[in-house]
């Protein structure tokens, strides 16, 4: 563990992971991180000498800080609050989590078909209480949708209502940054969140670098090495990258089971399973 860098693209901010479930039942998909395996890269990381940023931090923040780096969630599920947050707390980390703002309070009928149980996602008391303690939320859209596969009006009532939300809850901090549903964005993207009132976007492992298409690592169930991928200058670094983005790519099985779902109105249950990964 050499470095902090995670690729030539990204120099001139500090790394980014990002984790989606982490403990709670065993599903189809690769996106779970087990909660022991959490814990221990964690406390790897703080013994290591690494440091969470918080979100005004990372914006500041240039790559020659060593050891820091942004921990984010996606998707939001109520596990974060029985399993991920606390240990974070015990080791002085802060995370910033990205809410699906639709489905704050409710079960995840948007991607059952991986998870396999229906999960419950963070209530706005929960999110409340976590915020009273130093940790961040912010928008993951409205309701998971693929924002480049919408017309225009579409995506800008996904990107609008989600941080209006956000910020009534929340206050204007909270409305400040996104994370692309599946990573996915492009320029037409872009200005509708600059129009919306974005300031900071995060995008795929590819990421462009732009402040609004910010690139991420995603940390999938094989990442168990107390490192993840995504904090490694390394080959091996390299490498679960183009492996990070591969899944990635491949959670488009997610948005065609969601453009099944609305085309047929059948419930979740009678769609055929997609790809193995979603984000
Ligand atoms: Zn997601």
């Amino acid at each position: 563990m050499r470095g902090i860098h995670l690729d030539v693209a990204a120099l001139t901010t500090a790394p980014v992971l990002c984790y989606h479930r982490v403990g709670g039942p065993l599903e189809l998909g690769v996106t779970r991180v087990g909660r022991s395996v959490f814990a221990r890269q964690m406390g790897a990381l703080a013994r290591a000498g690494w440091r969470t940023l918080s979100l005004d931090e990372f914006a500041r923040t240039t790559h020659d800080v060593r050891r820091t780096f942004l921990l984010t969630f996606d998707d939001g599920y109520a596990s974060l609050a029985e399993y991920a947050y606390p240990i974070l707390a015990d080791l002085g980390f802060t995370a910033t989590t990205f809410l699906i703002t639709d489905y704050v309070g409710r079960t995840n009928d948007w991607d059952v078909r991986y998870t396999w149980n229906r999960l419950r996602h963070l209530t706005w008391q929960q999110v409340e209480q976590w915020r009273a303690r130093g940790f961040h939320f912010a928008s993951h859209g409205a309701t998971h949708r693929r924002l480049t596969w919408l017309p225009d009006r579409d995506v800008e009532d996904e990107l609008a209502r989600s941080r209006e939300v956000l910020v009534e809850r929340l206050g204007p901090y909270a409305g400040r940054a996104i994370a692309y549903p599946f990573g996915a964005a492009d320029g037409r993207i872009l200005r509708h969140a600059t129009a919306a009132g974005y300031g900071l976007g995060f995008g795929g492992v590819k990421g462009t670098g732009e402040i609004l298409n910010l690139a991420r690592t995603p940390v999938y169930l094989w990442d168990v090495a107390d490192v993840p991928v995504g904090l490694r200058s390394d080959a091996i670094g390299s490498l679960g990258r183009t492996v990070a983005h591969v899944a990635n790519r491949c959670a488009i099985g997610t948005t065609i089971m969601q453009v099944a779902r609305r085309r047929t109105a059948r419930p979740p249950e009678s769609i055929a399973d997609g790809a193995a990964a979603r984000a």
